[in-house]
């Protein structure tokens, strides 16, 4: 992280941020020099990127492979019908880059299947966020943080059931302590998914974004959240590193 000083039309615009307790100049700043990247630009990528541009966020890192299709406007709401067929990082970088104009974006046109390619992505960032919709490439995204000492936070949602988990430290049970037996691999496209869902559980992830990079605090580290779409029920489930866990112990 690079310090940086705020100008004065970077302390008008986050002027409603530096009023809360917990953030100030000085949580602004640390917002402004933090470098952070983005998986999947999905429902959760679309708003979730947005967000983190408008916290101050100067360095974003997008990676994706996919492209806009008609089915993914329902809830990936910065895309309209005119993108479709186009790339989503391109679209998503002429977003935020018309509403961010200092943005600094770098792209990744990739489809990740290994952890040596997603170090090579994250290796200046302060937090890597995994919106991506499989197990097998969040295992890959949670070795390869695990290894390079990143802080992750990763979102999903499928049907009615949107969850959450950080991974802090080498003290936190990683995404493979948490789903180790995990082999299911549905989407969105066999369970349907409620948009409002992906826009809670993306917004929650750009909040322990903003609150780790502020204040150092993490609200779902060794902790899941489980969000229940259909009776907007909110489980936590406390959760434990696994002495036998391939990546972090
Ligand atoms: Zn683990």
């Amino acid at each position: 992280m690079e310090f940086s000083y705020l100008n004065d039309k970077d302390l008008l615009y986050y002027s409603r941020h530096i009023l809360l307790p917990n953030i100030g100049i000085e949580g602004q700043q640390k917002l402004n020099s933090s470098e952070v990247t983005i998986f999947g630009l999905g429902g959760l990528g679309n708003l979730l990127s947005t967000y983190i541009a408008s916290s101050g966020i100067k360095k974003i890192n997008i990676v994706d492979f996919d492209t806009v299709e008609e089915t993914n406007l329902q809830r990936q709401i910065n895309f309209n019908s005119d993108d479709i067929g186009l790339s989503k990082i391109d679209v998503i970088e002429n977003y935020l880059k018309n509403k961010f104009n200092d943005l600094v974006i770098n792209k990744y046109f990739e489809k990740i299947t290994t952890s040596s390619q997603v170090k090579k992505i994250i290796i200046d960032s302060d937090i890597v966020i995994d919106g991506t919709d499989n197990f097998i490439v969040r295992k890959i995204i949670n070795e390869a943080c695990y290894k390079n000492n990143k802080k992750l936070i990763i979102g999903a949602v499928e049907g009615y059931s949107g969850q959450l988990l950080s991974v802090i430290s080498s003290k936190s049970a990683c995404y493979e302590c948490t789903y180790e037996d995990l082999v299911d691999n549905n989407s969105c496209s066999d369970t349907g998914v409620l948009a409002p869902l992906v826009g809670m559980i993306s917004s929650m992830m750009a909040m322990e974004c903003i609150n780790i990079i502020t204040g150092n605090k993490s609200s779902y580290d060794n902790k899941l959240v489980i969000i229940n779409g259909l009776n907007l029920s909110v489980d936590f489930i406390k959760t434990k590193k696994n002495p036998k866990c391939m990546i972090c112990s």
